[in-house]
């Protein structure tokens, strides 16, 4: 009697599994909202820099979806800024018989120009006696640097200062050994010349002094497309009274080189910028927002899947992250709709402040969120809008999730799910942060297996055109593979939570 209830109860329980399962699927197809996020992400809130207004609104947005959906959300702090910061329109043009409108931007946590600045272009001075003799020009100029932009806010700091004296320092006494070598020319005329020694190079090397004499703003060229990140070291002791005075732009290195040709041909010309760089008064926390499908079972245990809700705000943080934010959504949204009770605790994660050095990840493993030991699997999705085809695990794994994939396996008839098994450990623990959210998870421990991403059609999706750049849009995102990957990751969570084990952690390292 015992045994028969036994095994009804656990075939009516696989049942119950399948159900939930074979309507993620058919929902996964007919009813797929993964492209209803990103857009709402993308163009209703758009870029979303730490501090920002945008990301504020982004996390209320996420946390009321995840309550629509009638899960419970925990709204994590993972640090604040002192100083918040808007990026509102930038224009700007050169003004010449030949003039054009120019492509550039900011890096976030810049100055913005005061209204609409016009403004002569001038070379930045490489010594004192070229500081000297054009100080009294600096006023009012926009000031074409040597170094190229790197995307990075030119670094204001007390210690780039310090550099900058070091550098100078160096270049006077190359100044003085290239007065020597000179003079030895002049008197051994019938001898191979001496060659004069290069300066050495920094950016901006009379920064400050630049700053002071009045200019509008600085100028590096810059590759396209244009990649425009912030002020690194800048933004977390900024105050309102220490805001940047110069505007920092990059111009498109095509545009950057006709500039320079005609401050070099003495050309009379100027070039003028409109930029709304807004700052407002702190501090601005940012936060984790974590949807939570309590497991009925192993309520301790959990399964998690995130992406991240910050971005660059050059372009709208579409691909990076709107789509693994998006996808993870989704994944949430199928499995609440279809009735998912799992027995593991889910957690879909949309972190903070990944862009300013995985701050919400970081926060949510170190302060103790969750046991790490607790964790079967954190699945990260940071990459491009790419398909979720596959999945590559240790051998201890393997069963598991060829079972738990197996509905997967021609949900794409022509691109069949495969899972495949790791021949050998993917090498030692990292010991150091880099990459995405999966870093400090991993750096701990705990397994992030995650899918193989792939283009099967042929996309030529290329993840550089939009990293951390003003291409960073919309219609960068491939709804088939995003759309695919939410019913990946929903019916992998599903089974992961429903298994009555935890994921083997042997061979995940070699240490
Ligand atoms: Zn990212």
């Amino acid at each position: 009697m015992l045994a028969i209830f036994l095994s009804l109860s656990i075939a009516f329980g696989a049942a119950a599994q399948d159900k939930v399962v074979r309507s993620v699927l058919e929902m996964g197809r007919s009813d797929n909202r993964t492209m209803e996020h990103a857009d709402h992400l993308a163009n209703v809130i758009g870029g979303r820099i730490v501090g920002s207004a945008a990301l504020t609104e982004a996390e209320a947005w996420v946390k009321e979806q995840f309550e629509s959906w009638g899960l419970e959300v925990i709204v994590q702090e993972a640090g604040t800024v002192p100083v918040g910061f808007n990026r509102g329109p930038w224009s700007g043009r050169m003004l010449s018989h030949d003039g054009m409108v120019l492509h550039f931007g900011t890096p976030s946590y810049t100055a913005p120009t005061h209204g609409c600045q016009r403004g002569h272009v001038l070379i930045e001075p490489h010594s004192r006696r070229e500081l000297e003799r054009m100080k009294g020009a600096l006023k009012g100029a926009w000031v074409l640097l040597d170094a190229e932009s790197n995307g990075m806010a030119i670094d204001r700091s007390a210690g780039a200062q310090e550099k900058r004296a070091e550098v100078i320092a160096r270049n006077e006494e190359i100044d003085r050994q290239n007065m020597e070598i000179m003079r030895w020319n002049w008197s051994h005329r019938d001898s191979a010349a001496r060659k004069s020694i290069p300066y050495e190079r920094i950016t901006a090397p009379f920064y400050q002094e630049m700053v002071d004499a009045g200019v509008l703003g600085f100028i590096r060229s810059a590759k396209v497309p244009l990649q425009l990140m912030y002020d690194r070291v800048g933004c977390m002791d900024l105050t309102m009274e220490t805001l940047p005075e110069a505007c920092d732009i990059c111009l498109d290195e095509a545009q950057f080189e006709i500039v320079r040709r005609k401050v070099l041909r003495k050309e009379t010309f100027e070039l003028e910028f409109d930029i709304r760089n807004h700052f407002y008064r702190g501090p601005v926390a940012y936060h984790n927002v974590i949807g939570v499908m309590r497991g009925t079972k192993y309520p301790k245990e959990y399964v998690i899947a995130g992406g991240h809700l910050d971005s660059y705000d050059a372009g709208t943080g579409a691909v990076d992250d709107g789509n693994g934010v998006s996808v993870t959504m989704e994944a949430a949204r199928l499995l609440a709709a279809s009735g998912a009770k799992p027995r593991r605790t889910l957690l879909f994660c949309i972190w903070t402040a990944e862009e300013f050095g995985l701050l919400g990840s970081r926060h949510f493993v170190e302060s103790g969120t969750v046991p790490l030991g607790a964790i079967s699997n954190y699945f990260n999705r940071d990459g491009g809008p790419l398909m979720a085809t596959g999945i590559s695990v240790p051998a201890a794994m393997y069963d598991d999730f060829v079972k738990v994939c197996k509905p997967l396996e021609d949900y794409d008839a022509e691109v069949p799910f495969v899972v495949e098994k790791r021949q050998a450990p993917s090498g030692p623990r990292p010991v150091r942060a880099g990459g995405s959210d999966h870093a400090y998870f991993a750096m701990n421990g705990v397994p992030t297996i995650s899918f193989r991403e792939t283009d099967p059609d042929g996309l030529n999706f290329d993840y550089r055109e939009i990293w951390h750049t003003e291409s960073d849009l919309y219609n960068k995102l491939i709804p088939k593979y995003m759309e695919h990957s939410a019913v990946v990751t929903a019916v992998t969570m599903w089974g992961l939570a429903g298994l009555d084990h935890l994921l083997s952690r042997d061979g995940l390292y070699t240490d």
